[in-house]
């Protein structure tokens, strides 16, 4: 049995590692259970899993959790402090699937008490890639790629050789805005952005695979997971969502992953590794038919390059532009601002970044806070 901890279990990939926890009850047991207020469903799934320890990051909605759980033995801990002591528990493996820079300090926790990490929280690395980098090689700890296109990255790596690697190809599906110009932009709804046309999942992610911020994270992520600099990471826009991104070999070769557009393989390669288990939909290649390769257009979706340009200049810039995006998606998704102030906004909170080059995790915080505010400040 392997015992789990699932920081973001009331998320979409939170309640998709529920799944496979459901479908394989003699392999997993799940010890602790982490969300942000939804005291709703956390509760549910307590009581369906038989965990002994829960949090919430919010005060009020754990206050509320402790009392519907008041009938069991069941700890409830809570805000930012408690999430971090559940990622600290006993266990085999933590899954951090919280969204956002709150899956920072929960990481680093994990880290420290020696846990293999399972890592589906992409903005962990992109605010705090070079302490994490650090922490894992110091506590000799294994940290496991969830997001599909470094897990894809991650399997297509298994055998090479250390050093082959000549260039990483990471595909996009381009999101629902793909082919329009900014003009067309001007005026789209949360609705049309929430529209997916080959993933479900969290709001702020779908947002984010609109304005292709999402594939500028990803960079940064895979810059850090890979160890490779950002000019040899190539995004190609793959419409059909097959191929989740392939590697090229210093021998020329490309060797990629393919397979439904679904999040349960990467989480369950992740739980499982470096074993295979259960297959959840086999790949029909004749019912796909072609697969397509287009670069991106960077000039109407320009959050991509500028986070290339974060990460080039290194430092608290990455930070930057996450917090800034951060706020900027809450507040398009309040219906407070445009689609296309995101980039807008984003841009000047990274240009207004304070940078440092050695830099603490408190710094990271500050840094993302004055992002923050700088888009707020901007929009009232
Ligand atoms: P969701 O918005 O669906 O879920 C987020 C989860 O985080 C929820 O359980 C939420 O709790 C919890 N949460 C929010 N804030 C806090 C906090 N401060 N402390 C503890 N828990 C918190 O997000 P996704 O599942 O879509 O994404 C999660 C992460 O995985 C993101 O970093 C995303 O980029 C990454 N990812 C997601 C993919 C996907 O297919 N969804 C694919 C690849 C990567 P509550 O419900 O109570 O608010």
């Amino acid at each position: 049995m392997k015992k789990i901890i699932i920081l973001g279990s009331t998320g979409s990939i939170g309640t998709q590692a529920l799944d496979i926890v459901r479908a394989n009850p003699d392999k997993y047991q799940v010890v602790a259970l982490a969300a942000g207020s939804n005291a709703k469903l956390i509760e549910t799934q307590a009581r369906e899993f038989n965990v002994k320890n829960v949090a919430l990051f919010n005060e009020n909605a754990a206050a509320e959790l402790k009392l519907k759980l008041a009938d069991t033995d069941i700890k409830v801990l809570s805000g930012a402090d408690g999430v971090c002591e559940l990622a600290s528990l006993c266990c085999d493996m933590v899954l951090n699937a919280i969204v956002g820079i709150a899956g920072l300090r929960p990481t680093l926790v994990a880290i420290d008490a020696g846990h293999t990490i399972a890592l589906a929280n992409k903005e962990t690395l992109v605010t705090g890639g070079e302490i994490v980098n650090r922490k894992l090689k110091e506590k000799g700890v294994t940290l496991l790629p969830v997001d599909s296109e470094h897990s894809a990255i991650f399997q297509s790596l298994q055998g090479a050789p250390t050093g082959s690697l000549k260039k990483i190809l990471l595909t996009a599906s381009g999101g629902p805005f793909f082919g329009k110009t900014s003009n067309e932009l001007q005026n789209v709804t949360v609705k049309d952005a929430l529209n997916h046309p080959n993933w479900s999942m969290g709001a702020k992610i779908t947002i984010d695979s609109a304005s292709l911020m999402n594939k500028g994270l990803e960079v940064i992520e895979a810059v850090h997971l890979f160890g490779v600099p950002a000019s040899k990471i190539e995004v190609l826009v793959h419409r059909q969502s097959i191929l989740h991104s392939a590697v090229e070999l210093s021998d020329g070769a490309v060797i990629a992953q393919l397979g439904t557009p679904d999040m349960k393989l990467p989480i369950q390669y992740a739980l499982t590794y470096p074993e295979r288990d259960m297959c959840f939909e086999s790949l029909d290649l004749f019912k796909i038919g072609a697969l397509t390769f287009e670069k991106p257009d960077t000039d109407t979706f320009r959050l991509l390059p500028l986070c290339i340009e974060a990460i080039n200049r290194g430092g608290l810039y990455p930070t930057a532009i996450n917090g800034a995006n951060e706020e900027s998606v809450r507040l398009f998704l309040e219906g407070k601002i445009k689609f296309l102030q995101i980039a807008e906004l984003n841009e000047k909170a990274m240009n207004m970044c304070e940078n440092k080059t050695d830099f603490t995790v408190e710094e990271i915080f500050e840094a993302d806070k004055a992002a923050r505010k700088i888009v707020r400040e901007a929009v009232l």
